[in-house]
């Protein structure tokens, strides 16, 4: 089951399937967001990751490597990689 942890009209934040970490994507489709969307994405996000790893013990990763042209963005903490493994 995929933790679901945000909804509104510009974005969702759940648990990446791929990685196990909080994921913001934006509801619309395109890869440039106008900044204000980036910004409320950024701050949703940020809220679900403290909540969830701590403050400052994650970092915002904007690499769009699953959805090249849809915009979104992860929280990983530092130990995203090896628990991506040792499921
Ligand atoms: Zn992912």
């Amino acid at each position: 089951m995929t933790e679901w942890y945000h909804e509104d009209e510009v974005c969702w934040v759940a648990d990446c399937e791929v990685c196990d970490v909080p994921m913001v994507v934006w509801r619309e489709h395109g890869p440039t967001p106008p900044d204000e969307a980036v910004e409320h994405m950024v701050a949703r996000l940020t809220e679900v990751a403290d909540w969830r790893f701590g403050e400052g013990k994650w970092s915002l990763d904007r690499v769009m490597r699953q959805i090249p042209d849809h915009f979104h963005a992860h929280a990983r903490d530092p130990d995203w990689w090896y628990r991506r493994f040792s499921r």
